[in-house]
């Protein structure tokens, strides 16, 4: 018997399909050898063709999961995903008051790539003002980073969009290339409060599923092992290209889920 394992605890919605969300967290932390803790903040009922229905658990009983995970395990780092609506993010934003844990990543969760809203867009404000000043990096794609900042990024503009990003008073930024398809490269951006740092992937034709909650819980494993942030994102970068690799289509639609061996 071990005596003990580092936890991470996710914060997110959970996705019926097992492809992204908590589903997702939770292999990925079992994956990095660590001891997944979960506070389910909206359960999503969807499957490889889309979002069927949302629902958003009493914020009383988010606070209680949030609560229960601190009082017991020691909980080296956060991610937090899928927060749905305003109401949660303030009950997730006094959680991180009360336990100050020392790492959080945000991924910042406003629409699933099947279209389907994860977040209401009142809920934007509370997202910047609560949560943006709490997190040691946030994980922002492209159409995310757009509705942040209030622009369009293209190529040309996105290595401004990563600094304007951190001038939004964020510790690090990770401005995911995916969605700026006009090179055969990915290109990841790193602020990390000091320099910035480029982590290139080939881009790969597969329609991965849970990329972003299995690229921020990979980061959120790594700081919790001790990697400093560059090692963290380029190893989680590593991961999720690996996971992609060898993704699966389990279901009737073509996306597909990461293997997250
Ligand atoms: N469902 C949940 C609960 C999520 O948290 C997310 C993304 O973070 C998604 C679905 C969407 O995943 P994707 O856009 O990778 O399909």
């Amino acid at each position: 018997m071990h005596p003990c394992r580092t936890s991470v605890l996710t914060i997110a919605g959970s996705d019926s399909g097992g492809g992204a969300g908590i589903q997702a967290d939770l292999k990925t932390i079992a994956a990095h050898g660590l001891h997944g803790l979960s506070a389910i903040a909206a359960l999503t009922a969807q499957h490889t063709r889309g979002v069927t229905a949302v629902q958003v658990p009493d914020v009383g009983f988010l606070r209680a999961q949030i609560d229960a995970c601190f009082e017991d395990f020691a909980v080296a780092a956060v991610k937090l995903g899928m927060l749905a609506n305003a109401t949660v993010i303030h009950a997730v934003a006094d959680a991180l008051e009360r336990h100050a844990p020392k790492q959080v990543v945000l991924d910042p969760v406003m629409v699933a790539s099947s279209g389907a809203r994860l977040l209401e867009p009142e809920a934007l404000d509370a997202l910047r003002q609560r949560l943006l000043p709490r997190a040691t990096l946030i994980t922002p794609n492209i159409p995310e980073a757009e509705l942040l900042l209030g622009r369009v990024i293209d190529d040309a503009s996105a290595d401004a969009a990563l600094q304007a990003l951190r001038d939004l008073g964020v510790a690090g930024v990770l401005l995911k290339g995916g969605h700026l398809d006009g090179t055969p490269q990915m290109i990841d951006r790193l602020h990390d409060g000091e320099i910035v740092h480029r982590f290139e992937h080939p881009r790969l034709e597969v329609e991965g599923h849970g990329t972003g909650c299995t690229l921020a819980s990979a980061i959120a494993s790594r700081l919790a092992l001790g990697d400093p942030l560059p090692d963290a994102c380029r190893a989680a970068a590593d991961y999720v290209h690996g996971a992609l690799v060898s993704a699966y289509r389990p279901g009737k639609g073509s996306v597909a889920v990461l293997d997250h061996f």
